[in-house]
């Protein structure tokens, strides 16, 4: 597992939307008059951005999910803090389908993510993958990672099934971790066989712990000044996931999602990540 396999691909199946970022420099008070200093329209969905960043770091990406109109996030960021506060509908967003996902070519792809979101759909999509795996062997078998992040979509299935878990610092918390450190402790016990579990922590940076049970722990790297943390865990999953492909050690696969991530922080958007 994890071995860099020529041209295959890494595949993002979940979320793209449009999110709209208005700028300021405080945050606004209810009520009051606010002008902003600049409004951004860029693309957004966790699994879209994901992509968009493994495919700077070297390796081929492509991105699954169904595209819709009129679906926009607004964001305001606050440049002071670089905190982003996000408003947004998903109203007659069309979710991806497991006959969808039956369409594609499964020999195409080394490594698929998934974003934890229309569980019943995903789930049947994880399966399939691990049903592919099963006549493969080892060096064609699909790695399948999985984002647990909004606790609202139940996204607890990923937990035990997949090969690389991302916990999210608000699904942790949801699950009473009140530290990187202790939430990947604690969902390793629950995760399946041989995985490895990643958890990010905004500033406080990430931990990890791969299939021989050693924690890693990596502080975040300061930007210096830091201007937009909104898709800091996108990045952070995208580098992780470019990082692994290249079968790095895993205390270095999280220095540099950690790295990736932070730089990120320190400028709008996600170009030139790489
Ligand atoms: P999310 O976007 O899901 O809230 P996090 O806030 O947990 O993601 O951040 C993911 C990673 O981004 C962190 O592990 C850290 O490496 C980096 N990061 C986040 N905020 C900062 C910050 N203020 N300064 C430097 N790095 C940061």
């Amino acid at each position: 597992m994890l071995e860099p396999r020529g041209d295959k691909k890494v595949l993002c199946a979940g979320l793209i939307c449009l999110d709209i970022l208005s700028v300021m420099d405080h945050y606004p008070v209810e009520d009051t008059d606010n002008r902003i200093k600049r409004q951004i329209w860029q693309k957004g969905g966790n699994c879209a951005n994901s992509a968009a960043v493994v495919a700077q770091l070297d390796e081929q990406a492509e991105f699954f999910g169904t595209l819709a109109t009129g679906r926009a996030a607004d964001i305001i960021i606050n440049t002071s803090t670089g905190s982003r506060t996000i408003i947004h509908t998903d109203k007659d967003l069309p979710e991806l389908t497991f006959s969808q996902f039956q369409q594609l070519d499964l020999n195409q792809y080394k490594w698929i993510h998934f974003e934890g979101r229309n569980m019943a759909e995903v789930s049947q999509m994880v399966n399939a993958v691990q049903e592919y795996n099963h006549s493969r062997s080892m060096e064609d078998k699909i790695n399948i990672s999985g984002e647990c992040e909004k606790a609202k979509y139940k996204p607890e299935y990923f937990t035990s099934t997949v090969d690389v878990l991302f916990i999210a610092k608000e699904f942790a918390q949801h699950h009473g971790f009140s530290s990187a450190h202790a939430a990947v402790d604690g969902f390793h016990r629950r995760a399946k066989k041989g995985a490895t579990v990643v958890c990010a922590w905004g500033e406080a940076g990430a931990d990890v712990m791969g299939p021989d049970g050693v924690h890693h722990h990596s502080d975040a790297f300061s930007p210096g000044q830091v201007v937009d943390t909104l898709g800091a865990g996108d990045t952070f999953n995208g580098a992780i996931i470019a990082a692994m492909c290249r079968s790095l050690p895993l205390d270095e696969v999280l220095k540099f999602g950690c790295r990736v991530a932070g730089k990120k922080c320190g400028q709008f958007g996600y170009r030139g990540l790489g």
